[in-house]
């Protein structure tokens, strides 16, 4: 991908989060790589969406050395980084203190499949992380929480499962490319909306039977698929 497409869409996946009201102020953050030049594009710290242009992005490379770039990037840069490093399949990370995905975050539970909508996004909970250790906070806390990440993630394929929970803080989402990582952002925070409404309406909601879990989300995933258009 041409650096110049990849800030381009990099600004829309941050605009589209501001846009559905998932990172009030200045909470919330999307990256896009790109692999073959081995550089991140990523949202600048503390800068508002307003104010965000394709030219304000930071480009660095998957050290997070900065290669491009005037401004200081999000701190949480070192979360998408071990990300990226982890998962070569992926192309972009979304994070946002979303209101529903935080909260579940904050209560400590992964999130339920409780209906279709979930399951044609994962294939089953939503993972959370594990807390942080005091070490980990002291070692390196942003890179520190994508390890988390991983861990949380071990035995599932990250292209399968385009997010998780981190412990305490709130969700990060990721995808083939930044806008389809933002775009499960605002799918996740659907999903963790519904799942909460659901259990205030019948706290004893079961999880959806495994049979209509599988075929939903095999309609969308796998050499099965066979939603939408070809
Ligand atoms: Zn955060």
């Amino acid at each position: 991908m041409r650096l110049a497409a990849l800030r381009e869409q990099v600004l829309e996946a941050n605009l589209a989060l501001a846009r559905s009201g998932l990172a009030p102020a200045t909470f919330g953050n999307a990256s896009g790589v790109d692999r073959a030049a081995g550089l991140v594009a990523i949202k600048p710290s503390g800068v508002s969406y307003e104010r965000l242009t394709a030219a304000m992005l930071v480009l660095t490379d998957l050290d997070g050395v900065v290669v491009e770039g005037e401004l200081r990037p999000s701190s949480d840069l070192p979360t998408h980084l071990a990300l990226y490093r982890a998962w070569p399949a992926i192309g972009g990370v979304a994070h946002a203190h979303s209101e529903y995905a935080t909260t579940w975050a904050q209560a400590g539970w992964p999130i339920p499949c409780l209906g279709t909508t979930h399951a044609d996004h994962y294939p089953g909970p939503v993972p959370i992380t594990a807390w942080l250790t005091e070490a980990a906070i002291a070692a390196g806390y942003e890179r520190e929480t994508g390890a988390a990440i991983v861990q949380a993630l071990e035995g599932m394929d990250p292209a399968e499962v385009p997010g998780a929970l981190v412990r305490g803080h709130g969700p990060f989402c990721w995808g083939a490319h930044a806008l389809a990582a933002a775009e499960e952002a605002v799918a996740l925070e659907r999903i963790a909306r519904l799942a909460y409404q659901t259990l205030q309406l019948e706290a004893a909601a079961r999880p959806l039977e495994r049979a209509l879990h599988e075929k939903h989300f095999r309609r969308k995933h796998g050499p099965s698929a066979y939603y939408g258009q070809p």
